[in-house]
């Protein structure tokens, strides 16, 4: 590890220029993939690189990649970056950090006038919210087969329709270059961590060891209605006491698998919903997430039996429909030591963390070694206009970037 330093009062100043653009009143951002907005960050963004002596590109899903060249111009790249799109109240370092690391990177290396034995490229990803063309992280399912290119142009705005491809094409990031397809040496991104993990242990630094799997459910409790005078408690089927019992349950699956689980029923719908009807039709949604696989399938099954339960208390007919699964992501365990090492090499406190939200990064995993670098954000708040994090913290992390994608990209030849 050679121990080099980035610019921490340049990141800094580049974090807030970038984010003078679709700056909200609040103090927060809102700018939406593939807006007027979201051009203008680009468009600046793209300057930037320029500037820094990379080659851009962009692919026809939008993805922006700005390459600086290495010694053996052969060698697949090594990989960094982050998105810059935001959520409608969203922050000034969700995204834009990993974007404006990996350019400082790059301007940290044309300081020092050194020459990297693999090519580097930043990249500024396409909706990796998923707040205005769902699902969220597009470009980079595009880029890594998940999704096809035409399905994700033809993504609809959720209020407007438009597409996402046409509105590419207006904003001029339509480009011509294929999506994905090509090798890539390695995936690095520096990201907050949108949790309070590691503001809460003191450490400006977390090596993200994977993303956790996900199981959505969708379930229907079936009762039957009734006048809620009339009916004596015993010959009730009130499928809302029956759901009140499930929904406990979702809460002490997730508080029996601690530290790692979570478990949420965050959608209901009560019909007829009427203050005098006993309920006759709960409908609700459960989202488990957790990093191993084998409790992931425990909680299930715990899930399953405490929906039986709950309805046989009550005569209710439940259906318990598996509506989505992700499975859990572990990154590469020899780049994700290379980032350890580096926050060791340059002197951070530093823990394993793993990552409770959706990156790009996920998606990057399954075609090219990946893993991610963690700095703690203020109270844990992201996908909110007060979303902040610390220079020193911000800077600690870009170090541990520099250094973990230079003994990478020198070790490729
Ligand atoms: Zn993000």
């Amino acid at each position: 590890m050679r121990n080099l330093q980035v610019n921490g009062e340049r990141l800094w100043a580049s974090l807030m220029e970038l984010a003078r653009i679709g700056a909200t009143t609040k103090g927060g951002l809102c700018r939406l993939a593939a807006s007027d907005l979201d051009g203008e960050a680009r468009r600046l963004f793209i300057r930037w690189c320029e500037e820094a002596g990379c080659a851009v590109r962009v692919d026809k899903i939008g993805n922006i990649f700005a390459r600086r060249p290495g010694r053996n111009p052969n060698l697949p790249p090594v990989m960094t970056g982050s998105h810059l799109d935001t959520q409608p109240t969203g922050g000034k370092f969700d995204g834009a950090y990993g974007v404006m690391a990996g350019l400082e990177v790059v301007r940290t290396l044309n300081d020092l006038g050194y020459e990297t034995e693999a090519p580097i490229e930043i990249v500024a990803w396409t909706n990796e919210e998923g707040s205005r063309f769902s699902p969220a992280m597009i470009g980079s399912g595009v880029f890594a087969g998940v999704f096809d290119l035409a399905d994700g142009l033809a993504r609809p705005d959720n209020v407007t329709g438009t597409t996402l491809g046409a509105e590419l094409e207006r904003i001029g990031f339509a480009g011509v270059e294929p999506v994905g397809g090509r090798p890539v040496a390695a995936y690095f991104e520096a990201h907050i961590e949108q949790g309070p993990i590691l503001e809460a242990a003191g450490l400006p630094i977390g090596i993200v060891t994977g993303a956790q799997g996900q199981r959505w459910y969708e379930i229907t409790v079936t009762g039957q209605e009734a006048h809620a005078g009339p009916t004596p408690m015993p010959r009730r089927r009130d499928a809302l006491v029956g759901a009140a019992r499930m929904i406990d349950a979702v809460n002490k699956i997730g508080h029996a698998h601690a530290p790692f689980a979570c478990a949420t029923v965050g959608f209901v719908e009560v019909s007829p919903n009427s203050r005098n009807t006993i309920p006759g039709r709960v409908f609700l949604t459960v989202d488990f997430r957790h990093p191993e696989d084998a409790v992931l399938t425990m909680m299930d099954r715990e899930l399953r039996k405490a929906c039986a339960a709950a309805a046989a208390t009550q005569s209710l007919e439940v259906e318990v429909k598996e509506f989505w699964y992700f499975p859990p992501t572990p990154f590469e365990p020899r780049l994700v030591g290379k980032v350890r090492d580096a926050a060791a090499a340059l002197g951070y406190p530093h823990q394993d963390i793993v990552s409770g939200a959706g990156h790009d990064a996920v998606y990057m995993a399954r075609v090219a070694p990946t893993a991610m670098i963690f700095v703690p954000c203020v109270g844990g708040i992201s996908h909110n206009e007060i979303e902040d994090a610390k220079p020193d913290d911000l800077t600690a992390g870009c170090n541990v970037l520099l250094n973990a994608v230079l003994e990478t990209a020198d070790a490729a030849g």
